[in-house]
């Protein structure tokens, strides 16, 4: 049995870049809040040139929490002082996720610099640069999680593209712990095709590595695969399936609606989204 979202508007999460950032942060909570949700998950370009305790303030005087925090500025590059730079804009962000109070930080984690092929090199580069920022987020009390993004991706935004090899690099960095500080944010639009997901769901949950469940539909057609994602129930996913997979693996934590859609939600007044999101939490996902 899944849970009853109906019942658990409290871990119900809007992903701010679901609302298209039509209005400043403090808009966009206050109307999360209002329309009954009990969490938020606000990107870098909300709390831009903010102060970001104050935004820490208001979302928690409108009695909401953070799922997590989007995202991370890419790691691979082609010189060492660029790799060093993108590192420590990493360390930067994880301090105002921690500022926050986000349990967790998005890894979207880059792919090819430009001017190379060595899809293999960036990926040593993001591993190595994880463990560091495993360590750094221990010490802030932020956890790294990692996304796997659909392989449609792999040249531009993630050299990272399987649930599987997520859960490899965790291990790699980490090792088993009780406690994990890396683990994976599983996000229907990018695993739903992979043949393996249910087994590397399972290994997630063992593994007490699930950080994060992000929700939408996949269209069909798509007319553009980075701003054409679907409402819940309007497109191909089984995503119903999907979160009973992850609460059978042990997965008690949010359920957040990340949509990007330009040419159609992102031009619909934020109260008419939310109300929508809400009813397809509970009929759709
Ligand atoms: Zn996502």
């Amino acid at each position: 049995m899944v849970r009853d979202l109906s019942q658990r508007m409290d871990i119900c999460s809007v992903n701010t870049a679901t609302l298209g950032f039509q209005a400043p942060i403090g808009e966009t909570i206050d109307a999360i809040a209002e329309a009954g949700f009990g969490m938020i998950s606000p990107w870098r370009r909300d709390t831009k040139d903010l102060d970001v305790s104050a935004v820490a303030r208001h979302i928690r005087d409108a009695g909401l929490k953070l799922s997590g925090y989007c995202r991370s500025p890419y790691i691979p590059a082609v010189t060492t002082e660029k790799y060093r730079a993108n590192i420590e804009e990493n360390k930067r962000a994880i301090d105002d996720a921690a500022t926050l109070g986000a349990p967790v930080f998005i890894m979207v984690v880059g792919s090819l610099p430009e001017g190379s092929k060595d899809i293999e090199a960036a990926r040593r580069q993001v591993r190595e640069a994880c463990s560091e920022l495993v360590s750094y987020g221990r010490n802030v009390g932020v956890k790294i999680g990692l996304e796997p993004l659909h392989p449609v991706y792999a040249a531009d935004r993630s050299c990272l593209t399987l649930l599987s090899e997520a859960l490899d690099w965790c291990d790699s960095i980490e090792g088993a712990a009780a406690t994990p500080q890396i683990g994976v944010i599983i996000d229907c639009y990018h695993v739903w095709w992979d043949p393996t997901l249910h087994r590397a769901i399972k290994r997630a949950g063992e593994a007490r590595r699930i950080f994060g469940f992000h929700v939408c539909d996949w269209l069909v057609p798509t007319t553009d695969v980075l701003n054409d994602r679907g409402m819940m129930g309007d497109g191909i996913i089984d995503i119903r399936l999907i979160r009973s997979q992850l609460e059978a693996s042990g997965y008690q934590g949010a359920v957040e609606v990340e949509i990007f859609s330009a040419a159609n939600w992102w031009k619909r007044p934020v109260k008419e989204i939310l109300h929508i999101c809400r009813e397809r939490f509970q009929t759709a996902t």
